[in-house]
């Protein structure tokens, strides 16, 4: 049996009073990537904020590792080993990448070897190339990846991202799909929010298929992308 990390049940979430999730559920477990799908607007990056305590959200079970997060401070839940990459790539572009690294740093996991730059490049092959650069000479895909690799220079257990391959070069598209197959061989597990679903089926071993702010579908990547009315329904394709 693999160990649950994140556990989400009736997971309800406003925008003053508009509300956008209705009793949304998810797992993930240690060393999995599970794909969060659904069309533009359908609540994914709204699921990753109330995750990460940056929305106030209500559930009947929301926890990470055995701690509860409702109510908890954002802060508080990275510590818990939750690391969070959003969607607007939040790097320090004055700073070199080494620079953005080093801002990223905390103490390793018990039992775990500690991510550092050198195993980090190795990741990320393409940022070892230009390591005295400044975030702001990079592209928007090398962006993404550095925002990537300094969450895991905190030793996350588990990571959660915000559409990753949204608004990148192909190329890059798929360094992003063998970094994190790579993360993944590394222990982290992640949940991944995107409208990609030929990317996320690439990367993923369960899908979790939102609808409206409703979870429509969970189960492995293979059901899901062997059920063409589901796909068609929930993102049309
Ligand atoms: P996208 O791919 O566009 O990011 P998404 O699935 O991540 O889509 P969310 O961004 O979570 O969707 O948005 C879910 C719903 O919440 C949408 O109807 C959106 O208009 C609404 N919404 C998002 N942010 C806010 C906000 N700050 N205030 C009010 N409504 C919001």
């Amino acid at each position: 049996m693999t160990t649950l990390l994140l556990d989400v049940a009736k997971l309800c979430a406003s925008y003053g009073r508009a509300q956008v999730l209705f009793d949304l559920s998810l797992q993930l477990h240690a060393g999995e990537v599970v794909a969060l799908v659904g069309r533009n607007g359908a609540g994914k990056t709204t699921t990753l904020k109330a995750i990460m305590g940056l929305l106030s959200a209500r559930a009947e079970r929301l926890s990470f590792a055995g701690h509860s997060l409702l109510g908890v401070p954002t802060y508080r839940i990275a510590r818990f080993g939750l690391g969070y990459v959003p969607e607007d790539r939040r790097i320090f572009t004055d700073l070199t990448i080494a620079e953005n690294l080093e801002v990223g740093r905390r103490a390793g996991r018990p039992g775990h070897s500690p991510w550092n730059p050198e195993r980090l490049f190795r990741l990320f092959p393409n940022l070892s190339e230009m390591k005295g650069r400044r975030g702001s000479q990079m592209s928007g895909g090398e962006q993404q990846m550095l925002s990537i690799a300094r969450t895991l220079m905190g030793n996350p257990d588990a990571i959660l991202l915000d559409e990753p391959s949204e608004g990148i070069a192909p190329v890059i598209v798929q360094m992003m799909a063998e970094a994190i197959r790579a993360m993944k061989a590394e222990g982290v597990a992640v949940l991944l929010s995107e409208q990609n679903w030929a990317f996320a089926a690439q990367i993923s071993d369960r899908a979790c298929v939102i609808e409206r702010g409703e979870t429509r579908f969970q189960g492995s990547m293979a059901d899901f992308m062997a059920d063409h009315a589901l796909r068609a329904e929930t993102l049309g394709v």
